[in-house]
């Protein structure tokens, strides 16, 4: 067949540019290439493994003609398993989190995918977890093969046999690094496996992110449920350790702030004209915070994985960015506001702790509201008001665990969010803010006084 000629949309993946970044990275003196995935048909570079997985489960007899797709899925690989699915007359159910933006829900649906959306903050052993509910249809649906992207390694087989050769020959042979966002670790671990093959030297950063277990895990074996919240950043990151992450081939992981990924997603396409989402901003973040590791002269690699459109009503949205706290609207930080005096670092009260040893935690610091926590992580709140209100209306509440009256958990922000735009994320149901300062691991309460007392 002539150059660029397929029988069907499935021959277009893959082969897409390498484009050398010029102005977000000034300030690194190595060169640095982007690998911009948007160019597969689906708009990501999960085509790639979603074809594969689908591929080997049809010779391996797991997935029959007319079956249905069941997947776990953020949306990316959801989308290339639909665009395999349509081809070749499959069906999709998919699950997946309420934290994705509605535009990669709606994509899905667009493709004939049946979409159902499950809650974020809980464990992915919950049954109503999105890993539970795809495993529990699986079992329901006749015909059905779950692709399971976390520990299928078709998943990082994809990328030894088709992205690392990609960068192999585009670089010439010249990459000395790869930076790339790590969710399953499909993309990272095979595109690492091959290009560790041919230089050995080559050296692999996993861009992390706050809220997720990688970098703890690699850097001391311990798997930390203390590192897990529920992060903005979406596509990296995760609460468990999926197969697919080998971490024998990472040489290292870097994470990211939320407010770091969102202001840098945005960045890419002002400075470069390049049209990204959001785990893109991150590992430019991070290719940034690492730039001492890239000398003048070495190659430098990183993947963009997915469309600027998935974002439109995130990172691309000036008033969603306000009410994150990651515009930059100038003017004293909460860290301003953390170095003074009469803001104390976080107290809290356990879940299984009575409602009576609260209310004397918060008589005794003079607290008019504190945080409930699970094994120390944040899992609500507690205002004087509904304590009071709790303690008129039942008097033996008080001998009760405070998770029976408990109220929602206080939102976090960032250390770096401007004062002023705190002012419009405190009032009467949110009474308060916890504010993260991530690298230094600290976690403080500001309440509408303190920012009162500022403005
Ligand atoms: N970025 C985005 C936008 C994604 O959808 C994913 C897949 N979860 C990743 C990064 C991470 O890729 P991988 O799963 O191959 O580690």
């Amino acid at each position: 067949m002539p150059k660029n000629v397929h029988d069907s949309i499935l021959g277009t993946i893959g082969q897409t540019p390498l484009v050398r970044l010029n102005r977000v990275v000034s300030d690194i003196e190595a060169t640095v290439w982007a690998k911009v995935e948007t160019f597969n048909p689906g708009n990501s570079i999960k085509d790639r493994m979603a074809l594969k997985m689908v591929e080997d489960a049809e010779k391996a007899g797991l997935l029959l003609p007319g079956g249905t797709i069941i997947e776990g899925t953020s949306g990316n690989t959801g989308m290339g398993l639909a665009l395999a699915a349509i081809v070749k007359g499959y069906k999709c159910i998919f699950t997946t989190t309420d934290k994705q933006s509605k535009e990669k829900v709606d994509a899905l649906r667009a493709f004939g995918a049946e979409v159902i959306v499950c809650p974020t903050d809980v464990d992915p052993e919950d049954p109503r977890s999105y890993y539970s509910v795809s495993s529990r249809l699986e079992k329901e649906t006749p015909r059905s093969w779950k692709a399971n992207q976390y520990d299928n390694p078709s998943n990082a087989q994809a990328h030894y046999e088709t992205t690392g050769p990609e960068l192999w020959e585009q670089t010439e042979g010249k990459i000395d690094h790869l930076v790339v966002g790590v969710g399953t670790g499909g993309t990272l671990c095979g595109t690492a496996r091959f290009l560790k093959e041919k230089k050995p030297s080559v050296k692999v950063w996993g861009i992390d992110t706050y809220g997720s277990v990688f970098k703890k895990y690699k850097e001391t074996g311990v798997f930390d449920k203390h590192e897990i919240y529920p992060y903005v950043t979406e596509g990296i990151g995760e609460d468990f350790l999926p197969r697919n992450v080998d971490f024998s081939l990472i040489d290292a992981f870097e994470k990211v702030t939320d407010r770091d990924a969102a202001i840098w997603t945005a960045e890419i396409v002002r400075q470069e004209g390049i049209w990204v989402g959001n785990s893109a901003g991150s590992a430019i973040a991070g290719l940034k915070q690492l730039k001492h590791q890239f000398k003048k002269g070495e190659t430098v690699v990183v993947v963009f994985h997915d469309h600027g459109t998935r974002y439109v009503g995130k990172m691309f949205n000036p008033d969603w960015m306000a009410q994150m706290g990651y515009a930059d609207v100038g003017g004293p930080t909460a860290r301003e506001l953390v170095k003074n005096k009469t803001v104390t670092e976080l107290v809290g009260v356990e879940e299984n702790d009575t409602v009576e040893h609260a209310a004397e935690q918060m008589r005794k610091n003079d607290f008019s509201q504190i945080p409930v926590l699970r094994s120390g992580r944040i899992v609500g709140s507690l205002s004087e008001a509904h304590l009071y209100g709790s303690m008129v209306s039942d008097a033996d509440i008080r001998h009760q665990p405070v998770r029976k009256i408990m109220q929602k958990a206080f939102r976090y922000v960032d250390i770096e969010t401007p004062i002023k735009l705190l002012a419009g994320m405190i009032h009467p149901e949110s009474p308060a803010v916890l504010v993260r300062d991530f690298p230094a691991d600290k976690t403080y309460i500001l309440t509408g006084y303190d920012v009162l007392a500022a403005i």
